[in-house]
């Protein structure tokens, strides 16, 4: 059912009843809006000639202030559960589809701005987006797709020339900040909740969980699409004990079970990627979370710098620190049993079923996380004892977690050194250097050098290979804050400059080595390292 989109300021909190979507409008207001920067590689998908950037209309229409022809925007219905609890209806508060396009190559992209005014979703919040934050979200998306892994993507930033009130640091002092608005991408940005809204519901909307869940099948998983509907497996499969073979015969006979299979499978393989990379989300709340299995909604995520396993970048998660690095791994499941619960209720798959996909999360996670840190370490065979060693070394030091992996690429393994020696390669990310702390290292290097004499590796191949999953540049947020500081100035030059480095994440790239650099002092003040969810 389409409704039309309310755009009065603090118009009433709406309940959109028995469907997935409003019809709505940009309703931004713009003035002299400027392009601060765009992604070449994403508007390489959209098969957009580099000249369209660079036409007078081009911030009109991305920023939402003119109409794109033939566009029919809309912004969609979705709900989830905040911090754990329930938080009924969400959806898109200022994202607003502008509709999808097929490309050269027949892949089908939505495209979405972000900030372009209230819908009907916006509860009492203005549908706007501030330069800061955009800036975070356009950089992050490119500099995830570029460091491999899944991500919505980002086309296009764009001011708006506009000022929008944010009171940053909830001390009553809001404060005029720049508006902007950011072109998302994506194949699709259906999320847990919005599965789960309708299921919240009455019982015929749960018709409305089944109509969509096959809705994403046909266009997202076609692959799955030629297997039987059938609503629950055969009972006989069921009884039969928990091996190896049971799942994939579930999996054969109802398309449903290998669609959620296939969700937890994507999410455990995301999520190990990110703690490859020391990402955290920050706010990893079932509105966050694809279905697809994209890194999705880029607010205050944070790269660790020093490795703190309790790491969180929002100050909304403290002190609970539900969203902490080192939960995230747990935070997937607990989001994949809220689908799970929505699936059972609606039908689709049965409890039987529901605990075989979430078993896979799980193996599918401890698969991908011992492949990667073993690469990390240029190592074949995974040795958790001297991962949890070189963890607990870097937690207790406070070692940088990006430079630190790089390092260990430069370990020689070929020769006898001395102790002192030994520590040569990580010597610059070593700042603590106490006796004690020295001789923890010295003991941790000798078991791996051990063990890279062992695996027999030429120490060359085996850098090779470490440097392209240990990247060297990463997005901190002290870089993101000095790009956000001279644009609020006017000057979008190192905006530019960051997306460049982010695009080589794994190369050498000696003219840029300053963005190696640890977070100076200035790092730690609020709103650069901590920021809240409503950025
Ligand atoms: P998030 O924490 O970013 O996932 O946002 C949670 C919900 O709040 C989503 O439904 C957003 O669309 C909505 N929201 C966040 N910021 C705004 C805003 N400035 N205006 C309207 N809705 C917002
Ligand atoms: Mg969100
Ligand atoms: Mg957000």
């Amino acid at each position: 059912r389409e409704l039309p989109g309310d755009t009065r300021e603090g118009g009433p909190v709406r309940q959109v009843l028995h469907a997935c979507y409003t019809k709505v409008s940009p309703s931004v207001k713009v003035n002299n809006p400027e392009l601060v920067s765009w992604s070449e590689s994403c508007a390489e998908l959209m098969d957009l000639d580099p000249h369209e950037f660079e036409s007078m209309d081009f911030p009109l229409l991305f920023s939402g202030a003119v109409p794109l022809k033939g566009s029919l925007p809309y912004a969609q219905c979705y709900g989830g559960h905040q911090f754990g609890f329930w938080a009924g209806q969400l959806g898109d508060g200022r994202a607003i589809t502008l509709g999808e396009l097929i490309n050269k190559r027949k892949e089908r992209w939505e495209l979405q701005l972000k900030g372009a005014g209230r819908t009907p979703y916006s509860r009492s919040a203005d549908g706007l987006a501030v330069l800061r934050s955009s800036i975070r979200e356009f950089l992050c998306s490119e500099a995830m797709h570029f460091l491999g892994i899944p991500t919505t993507r980002a086309l296009c930033l764009v001011t708006t020339g506009n000022g929008v009130i944010r009171d940053m640091f909830y001390d009553g002092n809001p404060k005029e900040e720049p508006g902007a608005v950011v072109c998302r991408v994506a194949q699709s940005f259906l999320r847990i909740g919005s599965f789960q809204i309708h299921a919240a519901r009455t019982k015929e909307d749960l018709q409305i969980v089944r109509t969509l869940t096959d809705y994403v099948i046909r266009h997202h998983f076609p692959h799955l699409n030629h297997l039987p509907a059938t609503a629950q497996a055969d009972s006989n499969v069921l009884e039969s004990e928990d091996n190896g073979g049971v799942s994939e015969v579930m999996q054969e006979n109802n398309k449903y079970l290998a669609w959620f299979i296939e969700v937890a499978e994507r999410t455990a393989s995301l999520i190990a990627k990110w703690q490859g990379v020391g990402f955290t989300h920050g706010v990893l709340n079932t509105d966050n979370m694809s279905v697809l299995g994209l890194t999705i909604d880029y607010g205050p995520f944070g790269f660790l710098d020093a490795f703190d396993p309790k790491f969180t970048p929002n100050t909304t998660d403290l002190p609970g620190r539900r969203y902490c690095f080192a939960n995230q791994p747990d935070i997937g499941l607990w989001n994949l049993m809220q689908l799970a619960t929505t699936l059972k209720e609606a039908e689709l798959i049965s409890e039987e079923e529901s605990e075989v996909g979430l078993n896979r999360y799980g193996e599918k996670f401890m698969e991908e996380y011992k492949q990667l840190m073993s690469r990390k370490l240029g190592l074949k065979e995974y040795n958790r004892d001297l991962i949890n060693k070189l963890l607990s070394n870097m937690a207790f030091d406070k070692v940088d977690y990006t430079n630190c992996f790089r390092a260990l690429g430069n370990v020689k393994s070929s020769q006898d050194v001395s102790d002192e020696d030994l520590l040569k390669p990580i010597k610059g990310v070593l700042l603590e250097t106490s006796k004690e702390r020295k001789k923890a290292w010295i003991d941790w290097m000798k078991l791996y050098i051990e063990q890279l004499r062992n695996e027999g590796l030429v120490d060359e191949d085996r850098k090779a290979s470490m440097d392209s999953v240990n990247p060297k540049y990463i997005l901190r947020n002290y870089l993101c804050q000095t790009a956000i500081d001279a644009a609020e100035q006017g000057d979008y030059s190192e905006v530019n400059r960051l997306l460049k480095v982010m695009k080589n994440p794994y190369s050498e790239q000696p003219e840029m080595e300053k963005y190696v650099r640890l977070p100076p002092a200035w790092a730690y003040r609020p709103g650069v390292c901590m920021l809240s969810c409503s950025s």
